[in-house]
C-alpha cells in the first residue's frame, strides 16, 4: 500500500470529525468587500489539511461570492471543493468533479494538481486503469509545470503509482526526481521513503541497508515520524525474514505507542501483524496471539492487505499448534481469503498497468502512422503543387511561342500584303497599274457579261506632256498627273476599274454603262481634267484625248476593247486632242477609224496657265 492511500485513510478518519463540528458552527458569509479573493484561495490551499475547520468556513464564503470570482480564482475553488469530497472518502462523488476541473481550469497548474489528486483516488478505489491512463497524462504533462510543489506532488503520485503496479525502478526514479526536486529548506523526507521503499519491494536492497537508518534520522529530524515509522516497518521485516525477531520486536515495541497515536491504521495493523509473526518466531504464542489479533482488528475494512494476511496466518498457526482444529481451519480460511484478495488485488494493478502502457503504445504507433500518412499527403500535395507550377510553365511558354507565332504570322501576313498591294497598285498614284487593272477589268467584264449589261473602256492620255515636265520639270509634272487621278475619282462609281496603263497613259472600265452614258462620263472626266486648276500646289493646266469603246459594239474582249479605244483615242490626238472619240469600228476590221462620233471640247486644248 503507497502512503498516498495511507495518508487519504488516515485524512478519512479526521474528517469525520471535523465534518462534524463544521456543521455546528458553520458561519454563512460572502467575501468581505476589498478581500482579495487569490489570496483567500491561497490560504485556503496551504491550509487545508492544518487548519481543517477554517478550510470548510473559506471554502463556503468563496462558493457564496462564485459570481465574483475570475475564471482560474473559480476553477481554483472548484478543485479545492473536489478535493475535499475525495478528503471526506467520497471517492465516487470526487472523481467527476476533479475530472471536470481537469477538463475545465484554465491554469495549467491546477489542472496537474487535479489530475494528481484524481490518481489518487482512482487508486484507492482500484480503477486502477483509469488511473494509470490519467498518470500517462500527468507525466505528459509534467515538463510544462515548473510550480515546485506542484511538481513534487505529481512526481509522488507517479513514483506510488509505479510502485503499486511492481514498476519499482521506474517508481525509484520518480522518488529520486522528487528528492532532487525538494525545494532548499523543505525535508525530502516523503521522496526518501518512496523510493526506498520502491527499491526494498523491487529486492534491490532490504532494511539492513545503511540508506534506511540514514532516512529514518531525516524524517524524524524534519519530525515525520509517521513516514519514520514506515521504514522501520521495513527494517523490522527484513530482521524477520532475517531470523533476528528479537531485533524486530526491540525496533517495533520501542515505536508502537506513538505508532498508536498516529491513527494511521494501516500502519498500525502493519506494525501490530510484525510483531505477531516476530513474537511467533521467538516462540511467544501468547504475544503473538495478542498482536495477531489487533492486527485484525486494526486493519483497514474492506481491504485486503499483506499484513491482514499476514496476522490471519499467525493465528492460525496458533490454533492449530494449541490444537483447536475448529478454530484453526476458521483461521485458514479467512488468511486464504485475505491472502487471495491481498494478490488478487496485486495482480489487478499490474495488469492494469500493462494494458494503459500496451493501449499507449498502440495509439501512439497509430498516431506515428497517421502522422506518416499526414507526412506523404504533404509531400504529395508538394510534387502535385511543383508539377501543377511546372505545367504552369510550360503552359506560360507555349503561349508565349504561340504568341510570337502569331505575331510573326500577322507580320508576315501584313507585309505579304503590302507586298501585294504594292505590285498591284501604281506606286505614284495608288491607282490600279496596268497587270492588276487587265485582270480586274477582265473580271468586270465577265460580270456585267453573266448580268446582260454592256461596259464601256475609256482609255486616255494627257496631251502634251512632255512639254510639262520640260516647262515646269518632272515633280510638277508628278502633281499634274496626281491632281488629274484625283479629278477622275470625283467622276467614278465604286464598281469602275481605274488604272495607269504607263506613263501619262489612264484607263477606266464602266461596268453596266451602255455607249451613250459611256460617252457622257468620258466627257465629263474629259472636263474636269480640262478645268484649269484653282489653287493646289501645281498650277500646270493640262488636257487629255479620250477614246471610248464599248461591249455592245466591239465584245467583251478587254484587248479587243483596248485596241479600238486606242485607235479612237489616237484618232482625237490626230483630230486636235482635248476630246472624246468612241470608237464605232470594230478593231478587227483594218479599216482606219475615223471616229464616228467626236465629242469636240468646248474650250480650245493646249497649255495654259491661269
Ligand atoms: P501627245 O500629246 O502626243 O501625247 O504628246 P506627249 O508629249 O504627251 O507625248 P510623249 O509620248 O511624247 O511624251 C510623254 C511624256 O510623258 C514623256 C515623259 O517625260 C512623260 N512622262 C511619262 N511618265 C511620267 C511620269 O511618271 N512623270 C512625269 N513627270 N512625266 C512622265
Ligand atoms: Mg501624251
Ligand atoms: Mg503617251
Amino acid at each position: 500500500m503507497g502512503i498516498a492511500g495511507r495518508v487519504v485513510h488516515r485524512c478519512r478518519l479526521a474528517i469525520a470529525l471535523l465534518a462534524l463540528a463544521g456543521h455546528a458552527g458553520t458561519v454563512l458569509a460572502q467575501l468581505a468587500p476589498g478581500e482579495d479573493a487569490a489570496a483567500t484561495l491561497a490560504w485556503a490551499d496551504a491550509n487545508k489539511t492544518s487548519d481543517h475547520r477554517d478550510f470548510l468556513e473559506t471554502l463556503t464564503r468563496l462558493g457564496s461570492d462564485a459570481p465574483r470570482l475570475t475564471e482560474k480564482q473559480l476553477a481554483h475553488l472548484r478543485y479545492l471543493e473536489a478535493w475535499q469530497v475525495a478528503y471526506a472518502g467520497d471517492y465516487e462523488t470526487a472523481a467527476p468533479l476533479l475530472e471536470a476541473v481537469v477538463g475545465s481550469s484554465p491554469d495549467k497548474v491546477l489542472r496537474f494538481r487535479a489530475t494528481a489528486t484524481l490518481i489518487n483516488i482512482l487508486g484507492i478505489a482500484h480503477r486502477y486503469q483509469e488511473a494509470f491512463s490519467r498518470l500517462s497524462e500527468l507525466t505528459d504533462m509534467l515538463p510544462g509545470v515548473t510550480d515546485p510543489q506542484a511538481r513534487l506532488q505529481g512526481l509522488g503520485e507517479a513514483a506510488q503509482m509505479l510502485a503499486t503496479a511492481g514498476q519499482y525502478d521506474l517508481a525509484a526514479d520518480y522518488a529520486e526526481r522528487m528528492i532532487q526536486n525538494t525545494p532548499a529548506g523543505d525535508s525530502a523526507c516523503k521522496g526518501t521513503y518512496i523510493k526506498l521503499h520502491a527499491l526494498y519491494l523491487g529486492k534491490r536492497i532490504d532494511g539492513s541497508d545503511a540508506s534506511y537508518a540514514q532516512g529514518i534520522a531525516n524524517c524524524e529530524a524534519a519530525d515525520e515520524n509517521l513516514i519514520a515509522n514506515s521504514l522501520r516497518a521495513d527494517v523490522a521485516e527484513t530482521a524477520i525474514h532475517d531470523k533476528r525477531p528479537r531485533d524486530a520486536i526491540e525496533i517495533l515495541e520501542k515505536r508502537y505507542p506513538a505508532v498508536l497515536n498516529d491513527s494511521y491504521p494501516r500502519l498500525i495493523s502493519q506494525v501490530e501483524s510484525l510483531l505477531a509473526q516476530a513474537y511467533w518466531d521467538t516462540g511467544n504464542a501468547d504475544m503473538a496471539g495478542k498482536y495477531a489479533s489487533a492486527a485484525v482488528k486494526s486493519a483497514p475494512g474492506g481491504d485486503s492487505s499483506e499484513p491482514l494476511a499476514a496476522a490471519l496466518r499467525t493465528l492460525y498457526l496458533i490454533a492449530r499448534d494449541h490444537g483447536d482444529f475448529q478454530a484453526a481451519m476458521q483461521w485458514l480460511e479467512r488468511y486464504m481469503q485475505a491472502d487471495k484478495g491481498y494478490l488478487d488485488d496485486v495482480s489487478a494493478r499490474a495488469l492494469a498497468y500493462q494494458m494503459v502502457k500496451q493501449q499507449l503504445a498502440s495509439s501512439r504507433m497509430e498516431a506515428d502512422a497517421l502522422d506518416r500518412q499526414n507526412q506523404i499527403l504533404h509531400l504529395q500535395r508538394e510534387v502535385d503543387r511543383r508539377s501543377m507550377e511546372t505545367s504552369r510553365l510550360y503552359i506560360v511558354l507555349l503561349l508565349t511561342v504561340l504568341a510570337t507565332i502569331g505575331l510573326w504570322l500577322v507580320r508576315t501576313k501584313r507585309s505579304q500584303l503590302r507586298f501585294m498591294r504594292m505590285a498591284r497598285r501604281d506606286s505614284l498614284t495608288g491607282i490600279c497599274n496596268r497587270q492588276h487593272f487587265v485582270e480586274r477589268a477582265q473580271q468586270a467584264l465577265l460580270a456585267s457579261q453573266k448580268s446582260g449589261k454592256p461596259s464601256c473602256l475609256v482609255l486616255f492620255d494627257l496631251d502634251h506632256f512632255k512639254l510639262v515636265n520640260d516647262t515646269y520639270g518632272h515633280s510638277e509634272g508628278d502633281w499634274v498627273l496626281l491632281r488629274v487621278v484625283a479629278e477622275c475619282r470625283d467622276h467614278l462609281f465604286q464598281e469602275d476599274v481605274f488604272g495607269r496603263l504607263g506613263g501619262e497613259e489612264f484607263a477606266i472600265l464602266l461596268p453596266g454603262t451602255d455607249e451613250t452614258t459611256g460617252t457622257k462620263r468620258a466627257e465629263m472626266i474629259r472636263a474636269a481634267i480640262a478645268t484649269p486648276p484653282s489653287g493646289g500646289p501645281s498650277s500646270a493646266h493640262v488636257t487629255a484625248s479620250f477614246g471610248v469603246a464599248c461591249t455592245l459594239r466591239h465584245g467583251v474582249d478587254l484587248d479587243r476593247l483596248l485596241v479600238a479605244a486606242d485607235d479612237a483615242l489616237y484618232g482625237g490626238k490626230s483630230a486636235g486632242r482635248d476630246r472624246v472619240v468612241v470608237a464605232v469600228e470594230s478593231a478587227d476590221t483594218g479599216k482606219a477609224p475615223p471616229p464616228a462620233v467626236t465629242m469636240e471640247p468646248e474650250p480650245p486644248f493646249g497649255l495654259a496657265r491661269p
